[in-house]
């Protein structure tokens, strides 16, 4: 007696060598039948003896190769076919298109082997791959994933590459990508100017020694340009940042080794293991004071008064290759200008990077897509995702329940967008900033890629509730063209509401919001925000104090500008006595006066700029050279100091209960007269910050509490919150697959318009 079983596996199924599996196993228990690539998952036909199909069954679901991931296994009986082997037939393009594209991988072990043994003729090749890593989202152009619809299709395989390709016993038995020095892309090296000053070896020789010897280069990595410069010189790094118009945000850094990463940085069991994993992101690990053995220390000007590093391993062959020429670490930064989006193709890096980079080492393999570093820190809690990129994108997340499709275009920094697709999400790459011309049509053009990638119509389009955000007015256009509703969703609940998606939280479910900058309903500047959410709905149960901000966004730069804006809400004009040293005297002049006549002074509510109030007080930052770093060197400050006691922050007992922080600013005054150090200062704010998230939690929270926003990037607030709050009974959720930044909002967006959908009462009970 013959069995014959129809499969299909949706999942993590294409792109990680799960057909070629598939074969072994069914040779391995002697079935006959095939197996077949969709757009709608892997479809498998089996036939033979009813116990092999069964110990087949089991093997596909125990065996998987390391990347796969079966979703789901739908297993039909089928009518007895006549096939006598097993094979692999051609893909087929179904209707329904399921959200499965495979993330970029990280070299493995055994093409990092293959790339260093000269007898292999991919000896010293930068663009081996096979079918556990290489370029994957990077150059897919349609489902289902076959090299037609790559950027390999411009590459025919040679004799050699096809019969590895068509061998189920080799390791690159359909691999999409597979390429060799014969039939695969090459390199080049150009001038500023774009002319040829070397190819292949020769090429990435040169582009070492132009490192080396203290020069910038344009590298088209595997997501788009990077660009690269000795960590190790400091005029070199310095010339990068004046030339890209960055101050002093760090720089990430790409280590020859992990024994270089070890000489320059602490890092912990789980966060190697982070470095070392397929996905590979920069990893934030604390540095060490002075590098091990006879290391070179990096320069200064990699991460300014910064104790952490971000650092990276080489991820692809390419980099492996450069990297061991060079043999020391690397400043690895995206090729960009400020915060718009990466440059993927040559004639653009000519142009816009042109007066950066001094060289270009370039390829001609099309980048389909600009796909960035992620950036992750390893909490107590695991890997959590500050910035989710390469090796994350484009993994789909499975919603609570199927929702109409849905298009959700995020906010206007840290930009990404999310597309539902029955009850699945997809959020896309990090896609930067939308201020630049250039940022906001990487986002035009994003939502047109995925509506074609996916075949997907949207049926509802989620935006924010800021009137000015480019995507928002991107959702006005489309909502408008398509003739179907807009659904504007408030910045702080879409914070909540994403991580409601990502942990599967359900009931109402209190989430404290601390960011720098989100509208309000009532037009103000929330970020303080605790909100009680539940399907469609919130109520805005706390915030903090609100006071002025004078020249309003302006103040994002300059710290002292929420200081005083504190100090007069405070205290008046007796408040602002105290900034007096930090502006000159007509400067003081102006802005009290626009305080006192209320122009250009709007209200906000944000820890985010409490934090640069106080960073000004304790004289860390007047100006600021990003957002973020006032915060940032305050928490920096503490390091090392243990957190005591708080300063007082009452929660008052309206509702919404609003959180009075000026005690906490006269006591920080106070001790600054006194002399108390700012590490001091700067650990009993982090206490009185963390004893508010308490006090919320036990008037207006249940048992689960979300921590989100970008104030909790902050890992001594975070754990600090986090740990209180479970001393006090409540279980903490801070967002760890989807960055608790802006990054997160178009998932939140997308729940929250789900929920609006299922008839969850739209009205919103809201206290403002
Ligand atoms: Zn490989
Ligand atoms: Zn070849
Ligand atoms: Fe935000």
């Amino acid at each position: 007696v013959s069995l014959r079983i129809s499969a299909l596996a949706r999942g993590i199924v294409q792109g990680v060598g799960f057909r070629p599996f598939v074969y072994r196993i069914a040779l391995a228990h002697r079935l006959v039948g095939w197996v077949r690539n969709g757009s709608n998952g892997v479809r498998i036909e089996v036939q033979g003896d009813p116990a092999a199909v069964e110990a087949f069954l089991n093997d596909l679901r125990h065996q998987l190769p390391p990347q796969a991931a079966i979703e789901s296994l739908d297993v039909a009986d089928a009518p007895l076919g006549s096939d006598t082997t097993f094979r692999i037939v051609d893909s087929a393009v179904e209707d329904t298109v399921q959200p499965a594209i495979p993330a970029d991988l990280a070299i493995c072990a055994d093409c990092l082997f293959e790339i260093n043994s000269p007898i292999e003729r991919r000896y010293h090749y930068p663009f081996t791959n096979c079918t556990q890593c290489g370029p994957r989202f990077t150059i897919i152009e349609g489902l289902p994933y076959d090299r037609p619809r790559t950027a390999m299709q411009a590459f025919p395989l040679c004799d050699a590459c096809m019969a590895q390709y068509g061998d189920p016993l080799d390791r690159r038995f359909h691999a999409q990508p597979i390429a060799c020095p014969a039939c695969g892309p090459q390199l080049s090296l150009l001038a500023a100017d774009g002319h040829v000053l070397a190819t292949t070896a020769a090429a990435l020789q040169e582009a070492a020694e132009a490192i080396l010897a203290g020069q910038i280069l344009a590298l088209k990595g595997l997501g788009g340009f990077q660009l690269l410069v000795d960590a190790t010189n400091d005029a070199a790094v310095a010339r990068l940042r004046q030339r890209k118009h960055r101050e002093a945000k760090p720089f990430a850094v790409m280590f020859p080794s992990l024994d270089s990463v070890q000489a320059h940085a602490k890092a912990s069991g789980a966060e190697l293991a982070a470095l070392t994993s397929d996905e590979a992101p920069i990893v934030l690990l604390a540095r060490r004071e002075a590098p091990g053995g006879d290391r070179v220390p990096l320069a200064l000007s990699v991460a300014p008064q910064n104790p952490h590093l971000g650092a990276m391993l080489p991820y692809t062959p390419l980099h492996v290759l450069l990297m061991s020429r060079i043999g020391r670490p690397v400043v690895c930064t995206s090729g960009n200008l400020s915060e718009a989006p990466m440059v993927i193709d040559t004639p653009e890096a000519l142009a816009t990077l042109g007066h950066v980079a001094d060289v270009f080492l370039v390829h001609d393999r099309p980048v389909v897509r600009p796909v960035d570093d992620s950036i992750a820190v390893v909490r107590p809690d695991g890997l959590a995702l500050l910035r989710r990129a390469r090796g994350f994108a484009p993994k789909p997340l499975r919603l609570p329940a199927p929702q109409p499709t849905t298009l959700a275009l995020g906010a206007h920094l840290k930009s990404t967008m999310a597309l539902s697709l029955h009850d699945q999400v997809v959020v896309s790459q990090h896609l930067g900033d939308l201020h630049s011309v250039e940022g906001a049509t990487l986002l035009d053009r994003t939502v047109a890629d995925w509506l074609r990638f996916f075949a997907a119509q949207p049926e509802q389009v989620a935006c924010d509730l800021h009137p000015d955000y480019a995507s928002t007015r991107l959702a006005e256009t489309l909502a408008a063209r398509w003739q179907v509703p807009l659904i504007r969703v408030q910045h702080h609940h879409a914070h909540v509401s994403a991580a409601i998606a990502e942990f599967g939280l359900a009931g109402p479910v209190l989430g404290l919001v601390w960011d720098g900058t989100g509208y309000g309903t009532d037009g103000t500047i929330w970020g303080g925000e605790a909100l009680v959410c539940e399907g469609a709905d919130f109520e805005r149960v706390a915030h903090l104090l609100p006071f002025p901000l004078p020249g309003g966004e302006r103040a994002v730069r300059e710290p002292r500008r929420s200081a005083l804006g504190a100090l007069y809400a405070g205290w008046g004009h007796a408040g602002t006595a105290a900034a007096a040293d930090w502006f000159t005297e007509a400067e003081l002049k102006t802005l009290t006066s626009m305080l006192d006549q209320g122009v250009q002074t709007p209200t906000t509510s944000s820890i985010g700029r409490l934090f640069d109030a106080v960073a000004a007080l304790t004289g860390l930052h007047l100006k600021a050279g990003f957002e973020g770093q006032p915060a940032m060197a305050l928490e920096f400050a503490a390091d090392g100091i243990p957190t005591n006691g708080g300063y007082e922050l009452p929660l008052g007992d309206g509702l919404p209960a609003i959180a009075d922080w000026r005690p906490l600013l006269k006591a920080i005054q106070a001790d600054r007269r006194a002399g108390v150090p700012v590490g001091v200062i700067s650990a009993r704010f982090h206490g009185a910050l963390a004893d508010l998230a308490v006090a919320i939690a036990r008037r207006f929270g249940s048992r689960h509490v979300v921590l989100s926003g970008g104030c909790f990037q902050n890992r001594r607030l975070v754990s600090l919150a986090a740990e209180r709050l479970s001393l006090a009974g409540f279980q903490a959720h801070v967002p760890r697959l989807f960055p608790p930044n802006d990054g997160g909002i178009a998932l939140g967006q997308v729940f929250v318009a789900g929920r609006r959908h299922a008839g969850e009462p739209p009205d919103q009970r809201l206290n403002t």
